[in-house]
């Protein structure tokens, strides 16, 4: 028999060789998971000899480690703005900096959402959940993400306010309007993908993280469109890149938007492009 606090050493030691950031945090992450248990009580359960199936599944975890898979990945579930959201590599990882846009919607009020590009669907759900009132639609064009986003719907129990469809942009919803339009596009550019750690570049998928060029493609179909589907008095929240404000505002104004702010994140950075006063016409 072994122990757990056995098997983290030579996980610690095997992560380290192939090149992963902190080795130790992340081993200690994975045996939790192959436990079962919450990291603040693996140091309770760490010297108790290990079961086959605990084993196992450590090692499972620290192979698709050392393949450079990312450890919300293996382990499955993402917490974002307070809940746990599934994650899968079929879906964006939802990142902290998103929160920014969910709090921006909320600062307003609204009855209907549509959420561009919803990946695990973390922006559309979180919204849903913290009003009760709201309807929402999410679309996207992986079938395979769409899977995921329903499956947190009802993780989260707002399957019912909820409905999610497959295509491009607004071309599944028609001619509905909306109070309130949210996006987070892929917007990295062709040139910064290869800059990307491989846990990103090779695990995270690829349409979601950049529509190639200037990154600037997803927002240029989505702020045209946006305002035949806002409903008077609507708002478009886009997340964006750091250095994307300046030309992402210009194609909202272009668009007929008289009302167009930029909004920073925690460590600073442009971070959401906030659009509003148009007819709805
Ligand atoms: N809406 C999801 C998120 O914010 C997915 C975004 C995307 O896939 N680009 O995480």
């Amino acid at each position: 028999m072994t122990t757990g606090a056995i098997l983290l050493v030579g996980a610690v030691a095997r992560l380290r060789d192939a090149g992963i950031d902190d080795p130790a945090r992340d081993a200690r992450i994975l045996l939790a998971h192959a436990f079962g248990v919450e990291r603040s009580r693996l140091t309770l359960v760490m010297h108790d000899d290990v079961t086959p199936d605990q084993a196992d599944a450590f090692e499972r975890a620290i192979e698709a480690r050392v393949a450079r898979q990312p450890v919300v990945q293996i382990v499955g579930q993402r917490a974002f703005y307070g809940r746990d959201f599934i994650v899968t590599s079929d879906v964006l990882d939802p990142r902290p900096d998103t929160e920014l846009l969910v709090d921006l919607a909320l600062s307003a009020p609204f009855k209907t959402v549509l959420d561009l590009g919803t990946g695990s669907g973390c922006i559309l759900l979180s919204l849903l959940a913290e009003r009760p009132d709201v309807r929402g639609q999410g679309v996207d064009l992986s079938a395979k993400a769409l899977a995921v986003a329903r499956r947190n719907a009802a993780q989260l129990g707002v399957q019912a306010r909820v409905s999610f469809h497959e295509g491009s942009w607004f071309a599944p919803v028609g001619a509905a309007r909306f109070d309130l339009i949210v996006s987070n596009p892929p917007y990295i550019t062709q040139n910064e993908m290869s800059t990307l750690s491989p846990e990103v570049r090779e695990w995270e998928p690829h349409m979601a993280l950049t529509p190639g060029g200037d990154g600037l493609d997803a927002y240029r179909i989505i702020v045209q469109a946006a305002p035949a589907h806002l409903a008077p008095g609507g708002r478009l929240l886009l997340e964006i890149g750091h250095l994307q404000a300046s030309d992402v505002m210009d194609l909202c104004r272009a668009a007929g938007f008289s009302t167009v702010a930029v909004h920073q994140d925690l460590a600073g950075k442009d971070r959401v492009v906030a659009a509003s006063g148009v007819s709805g016409e």
